[in-house]
């Protein structure tokens, strides 16, 4: 268990409040900014003054009043110096990778991770010359084994989309220290619980659509790190960020902040449940993979890398062996038993499923999936907060009675 408590090191930083005294700061949707002395122009152009050095706002691209806010939040909550909110996490993975990364270069990554991310990995960094070597999510001595010279980068999920099996990161920041990489973790499945930079991650990612924003109505991404990360990020003649262009609305930043205050409550209640619902159907002798159970393999890792007070998490999986038989779960948990929603995505305030081997995990082929320890009849449950916690667990028995899972 950790000391660290990310609730309280998101409120030590400044409350910003809206114009005309607001209790809700005001959105800031100006795409430009106006200079007093024209003079401060070219030093904003050559970095030497900006928002963050005693300058003002340039351009919404560049850094954004609103966006900032949210940024130095999330950064608060990761514990690292600063942050960079993106589009989408795809948009946070992929400018954080090729700001280190360059042709010629390679990644470590593990292979239990988001389909879209493996396709990036994989198939889309290759074609500018950043290969990927694929190891075990749980193997610690593999990824020291498959560094190269050209090695820039460890990736990992802190709980692995679909599997959930957890990354060592302790170990793997020993590696990755040894021998000079960064080591980037996806924290998407897991805020407020766990804190990858105190456990001595480099690079935080989230994709802020889950979880953290929680109502399933924006895409939205952020790079926790070091202020130096940031401004390579944001340079404006390299910054992946800055050059790339995915940029955060105003707007979105704005509906994230007032998201913010309750995502310590409802982790905590995703967590309840979810460790609730798990030990039941573990105890009809469904089998259920969650990281808060005690035959969760790395239920121990887990345990010691935790923040206090947020569980597990909201995760957990169903094996049903067979595409089918999955895909009859999901049709009597939605349309009979009104359990969850048949969707992709997570982190919303009610259920969301999907059948992972065909939707989520779809870009990694059949044989890929096999070795990541991913069933084609798995399903992957993101519970939600909605409805009475009795009821749930009644629907769900009967559902997974229904299909033959018991
Ligand atoms: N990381 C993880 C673990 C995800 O599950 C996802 C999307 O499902 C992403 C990153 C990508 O995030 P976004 O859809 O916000 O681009």
């Amino acid at each position: 268990m950790q000391k660290f408590s990310p609730e309280q090191e998101m409120w030590k930083i400044r409350r910003e409040f809206g114009e005309h005294g607001g209790v809700a700061p005001s959105i800031s949707r100006s795409a430009t900014f106006t200079v007093m002395d024209p003079s401060e122009m070219p030093e904003i152009f050559k970095g030497v003054r900006g928002p963050h050095k005693g300058g003002c706002f340039l351009y919404s691209r560049h850094f954004n009043p609103t966006v900032d806010i949210l940024a130095r939040e999330l950064a608060a909550m990761e514990g690292t110096e600063s942050a960079v909110c993106t589009a989408s996490g795809m948009a946070a993975i992929s400018c954080a990778l090729l700001q280190i990364c360059h042709a010629g270069d390679h990644i470590v990554s593990s292979d239990t991770i988001y389909g879209g991310t493996h396709a990036l990995l994989e198939k889309l960094l290759p074609q500018m010359g950043i290969k990927t070597t694929f190891v075990k999510a749980d193997d610690v001595d593999a990824y020291k084994a498959a560094i190269r010279p050209e090695t820039k980068v460890f990736y990992v999920e802190t709980v692995g989309n679909p599997t959930l099996k957890v990354a060592n990161i302790p170990a793997l920041s020993k590696i990755s220290k040894e021998n000079n990489l960064k080591l980037l973790v996806d924290n998407t499945f897991s805020p407020m619980m766990v804190t990858p930079s105190i456990l001595g991650a480099d690079i935080v990612i989230h994709s802020l659509t889950k979880y953290i924003n929680g109502a399933s109505d924006v895409i939205a991404g952020v790079v926790c790190c070091s202020e130096d990360f940031v401004n390579q990020l944001m340079d404006l003649h390299t910054g992946r960020v800055m050059l790339l262009g995915p940029t955060m609305d105003a707007r979105t930043a704005f509906d994230i902040q007032q998201r913010l205050p309750h995502l310590a409550i409802r982790m905590k209640e995703h967590s309840r449940r979810a460790i609730a619902v798990s030990e039941h159907l573990e105890n009809l002798n469904v089998k259920i993979n969650y990281p808060g159970l005690q035959s969760h393999p790395q239920h121990e890792l887990i345990s010691s890398m935790l923040n206090e007070g947020f569980g597990f998490g909201g995760i957990f999986t169903l094996d049903c062996e067979t595409k089918e038989r999955a895909e009859k779960l999901l049709s009597v948990l939605q349309n009979k038993e009104r359990f969850g929603l048949i969707a992709v995505s997570l982190g919303y305030f009610d259920t969301l499923m999907s059948c992972s081997s065909t939707s989520t995990s779809s870009e990694i082929d059949q044989e890929e999936q096999k070795s990541m320890g991913l069933s084609p009849g798995l399903v992957r449950l993101s519970l939600g907060i909605t409805g009475t916690l009795r009821d749930r667990v009644a629907q769900i028995e009967r559902a997974v009675k229904e299909v033959g899972l018991i």
